[in-house]
């Protein structure tokens, strides 16, 4: 029997009639370097969303699902795109402005995207690549930068405020299907080609849901979010569609992403909340400590991409400002798990403990932990697998393979179309997931599995050492061993001796690491996790020790 309810279906076309008149006062602020940030309300940013609109349909053609790329950092005019594409029907893609060259033409292709909105301030990086963008038609600019960049170019080149100006501040959205593409993004290729995941109106409606929940980030229009995440990393992990749930603030920081300005805009405009990866944390603590300035204003700091170092966490807690930790990729959408702790252990010992783990599954999210030989391991705390995920955001297939079919690898999903996340871990009884690695970064040593990600989190809580990444190298006798890189911070005194010391007090003798390089700064991926790939090859290649 079919149900009663009506058959409304979940768009993002729904989230932007929302928060553009039940949160219309509500404000996205972009930091311009200036005396003054750009303020815009979400009334405004509704108004202009639908002249986008028309813009798009009407002077360029966007028609259907069409793609429509971004190269733009985190501001107003990204949120106009985030909204105006999607709910006219086309596909809004975002381009991570950090991959190399060579990968953003690939995926611009594969996408086939023929419109590009981009910051002027990245011009530099798109105009030489225009050539290798066959499918690019129209290019349209906003925001400080030098246009002359673009001379000679073969492209249709138009500047994004006199498109909107004159155009119509509503637009007839039309009825979509909730299963529709929305927005793609593209995984970054750390092995083999990117894989386009592309989000429905479905999945982005429902993860907004999730974003909202009071365990989950649970904001409310009385908050600011500075949301450093950028907007080209899996949807600024939901937030931008979130707060137009529930009229949450935007603080947002263009280009400005440097430790300084971040500790400025916290000051100045007293965000509640922020979300970020650790490595922008720890770039802002350095800057805190050498010039103090009072960042409590941030009730909750969500931490994901990456594990969150403990010590990183002590230190924003003694500022005043709560880390929660959260998990997900770029596959599931991409809150996968988030750690508040359970009532019976607020203001006990346990507490922390939790709050370190990469947190619980939300509704929404099925888990299993698969063990090496396929068979299902228990929720104790204790059997380490592969973790595997379902649910309503969580892909299912990658955009179009080589026959233009989207496509389903067996590595990445299983045959009962569960998701294989690559990462390895435990997860307890009550739910909360624990990783110790992913899956290609655990040391494997003599039939043992080392965790690198326990090793640096123990060296990062050394007072001297600033960032440490470690990575499994080959060893004649035992396979594999961990190698330490290590970044001291200024006036560092301790050795690789003392520091060796320091870890036999946390880890088992005989996971210690006997190869040790002291490094200027870790390498790190376009969205600013370690790049451990890069110190394998530094290795091999005799470039470190
Ligand atoms: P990339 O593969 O380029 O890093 P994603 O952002 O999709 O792109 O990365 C997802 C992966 O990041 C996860 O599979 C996991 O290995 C790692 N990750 C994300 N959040 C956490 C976390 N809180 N703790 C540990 N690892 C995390």
């Amino acid at each position: 029997m079919l149900s009663t309810m009506q058959d409304v279906p979940l768009t993002v076309t729904r989230l932007l009639m929302h928060g553009s008149t039940i949160h219309g006062t509500s404000q996205v602020t972009t930091w311009t370097g200036e005396a003054e940030p750009h303020r815009r309300s979400f009334a405004e940013i509704g108004a202009r969303t639908a002249q986008l609109a028309h813009a798009l349909h009407d002077d360029l053609g966007v028609r259907d699902d069409e793609r429509v790329a971004t190269l733009m950092w985190n501001n107003a005019e990204h949120v106009e795109a985030y909204f105006a594409i999607p709910s006219m029907g086309a596909v809004l893609h975002t381009l991570n402005l950090r991959l190399p060259p060579e990968q953003l033409a690939w995926i611009v292709n594969h996408a086939a995207d023929r419109v590009v909105l981009v910051n002027g301030s990245l011009l530099p990086l798109l105009a030489p690549l225009l050539p290798h963008l066959a499918p690019i038609e129209h290019v349209v600019v906003s925001g400080p930068g030098d246009r002359s960049l673009l001379d000679g170019a073969s492209v249709q080149v138009h500047e994004y405020e006199e498109l909107l100006a004159g155009k119509p501040t509503s637009y007839d959205w039309p009825e979509i299907d909730e299963r529709q593409a929305a927005a793609m993004c593209y995984t970054s290729g750390t092995t083999g080609d990117p894989k386009g995941v592309v989000y429905s109106h479905r999945s982005i409606y429902l993860h907004s849901m999730q974003v909202n929940m009071a365990q989950s980030m649970g904001l409310t229009d009385r908050d600011t979010s500075l949301i450093v995440v950028p907007q080209f990393h899996v949807n600024a992990w939901g937030l931008p569609h979130g707060v137009f749930m529930t009229g949450v603030n935007m603080l947002m920081p263009d280009r400005f992403l440097q430790p300084a300005p971040l500790a400025e805009m916290i000051e100045r405009e007293q965000p509640t909340h922020a979300a970020a990866v650790p490595t922008i944390w720890q770039g802002l603590l350095g800057e805190l400590q050498q010039n103090p300035r009072d960042i409590s204003c941030m009730k909750q700091v969500t931490i994901g991409g990456s594990a969150c170092p403990p010590a990183l966490m002590e230190a924003f807690d003694k500022l005043g400002a709560t880390v929660c930790h959260a998990w997900g990729m770029t596959e599931t959408s991409p809150l996968g798990t988030i750690a508040r702790p359970p009532a019976h252990v607020v203001g006990t010992e346990e507490e922390m403990a939790y709050r370190l783990t990469q947190g619980r599954f939300p509704a929404g999210v099925e888990a299993r932990l698969v063990g090496p030989a396929g068979e299902h391991l228990p929720w104790d705390g204790k059997s380490a697998g592969e973790l595997e995920v379902r649910g309503p955001w969580i892909a299912g297939s990658y955009y179009g393979g080589a026959a233009g079919e989207n496509f389903k690898p067996e590595d990445k999903f299983s045959e009962d179309g569960w998701l294989k996340t690559g990462d390895v871990g435990v997860i307890s009884a009550d739910g909360f997931l624990t990783l110790t690695d992913r899956a290609k970064d655990v040391i494997k040593s003599g039939g043992e599995w080392i965790s690198s990600v326990d090793l640096e989190n123990a060296l990062m809580a050394h007072p001297e050492v600033a960032e440490a990444a470690v990575v499994a190298v080959p060893d004649k006798k035992w396979g594999e061993r961990p190698l330490a890189t290590v970044v001291l911070k200024e006036g560092a005194t301790t050795d690789f001796a003392q520091l060796k010391e320091f870890l036999a007090t946390k880890i088992a003798k005989w996971q210690l690491p006997e190869r040790w390089s002291i490094v200027e700064a870790v390498p790190k991926t376009s969205v600013g996790k370690f790049d451990k790939k890069v110190i394998r090859r530094q290795y091999a290649e005799g470039d470190l020790e």
